[in-house]
């Protein structure tokens, strides 16, 4: 097995469905060696899916206990994933952060890209006149500013495609999303691929796109998989698809987080 563990999952602190422990389960039941909490950090324009303040110690109390009582059959981490409009002091007292940016703010007003196609066009047509470019110019500049906080890796680098609003065949998206991911790389920040869209049925692809994944394997980036999990019989869903689409697109390892440090293991 490649893959030993998965650092980005949902309970049902923030909008997963199964509780810490089920989850935790459900990863010693697939023979992981780590497993990750990584509820979503509160956005204050938008509470509808994330961790209520009032909520963050009894979150952090209930996985740090969860920690304690499983330590000899796998190693639990507390983390959080940190969206990019969020508090950074959000990520303190966690033993490990992501970076997801969720959000494209234009005019003050906070557009959610993982909603909708209607609510991401509403934002390109509202925010930026209709240029779907600029509004991935927009989304792009958040994903690299994001990275000032220093998170474990990226999660989910190109969000906007999820609704296939960007055309991805687009020389100006291909330069603009290639020119963000250069500067991740240069950062030296794994980026995750995720096959989260894949386990709720609205993509047959994982993140990030074809294209990007044989830009990371031309740079020798580093990538690790998660499969942002909000149903923990999906914890390892679609990582063989995942695993396949970087093989063929020239990538020839992945980096497990082991708890302490990123592991390189072939694939
Ligand atoms: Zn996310
Ligand atoms: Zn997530």
């Amino acid at each position: 097995m490649v893959y030993t563990g998965n650092l980005h999952t949902h309970s049902t602190f923030s909008d997963g469905k199964h509780s810490p422990r089920e989850i935790i389960e459900a990863a010693i039941g697939l023979g992981f060696d780590v497993i990750g909490l990584s509820d979503h950090s509160y956005t204050d324009f938008d509470s509808s899916y994330c961790l209520p303040p009032v909520r963050y110690e009894e979150y952090k109390n209930e996985v740090r206990a969860l920690q304690t009582e499983y330590a000899d059959r796998i190693k639990v981490m507390l983390g959080i994933e940190l969206d990019y409009f969020s508090n950074p002091q959000d990520k303190e007292g966690f033993d490990y952060f992501i970076s997801g940016v969720h959000y494209v703010k234009a005019n003050g007003v906070y557009h959610p890209i993982d909603l909708s196609a209607a609510a991401t066009q509403k934002c390109v047509d509202e925010g930026f006149g209709g240029n779907k470019v600029a509004f991935a110019k927009a989304y792009y500049d958040s994903v690299v500013d994001s990275l000032k906080e220093k998170p474990l890796f990226l999660a989910h680098f190109d969000l906007i495609t999820k609704h296939g609003v960007p055309d991805q065949t687009d020389p100006h998206y291909i330069n603009v999303a290639k020119q963000a991911l250069d500067a991740v790389l240069e950062a030296d920040i794994p980026v995750e691929v995720n096959t989260g869209a894949m386990a709720r049925g609205a993509t047959d692809w994982p993140y990030p796109a074809e294209f990007l994944m044989r830009h990371i394997a031309e740079k020798n980036g580093r990538v690790t998989l998660g499969s942002d999990c909000h149903d923990c019989t999906k914890l390892d869903y679609a990582f063989d698809v995942a695993l396949s689409a970087l093989r063929r697109n020239g990538v020839r390892s992945i980096w497990n987080y082991n708890g302490t440090q990123f592991v390189e293991q072939e694939i």
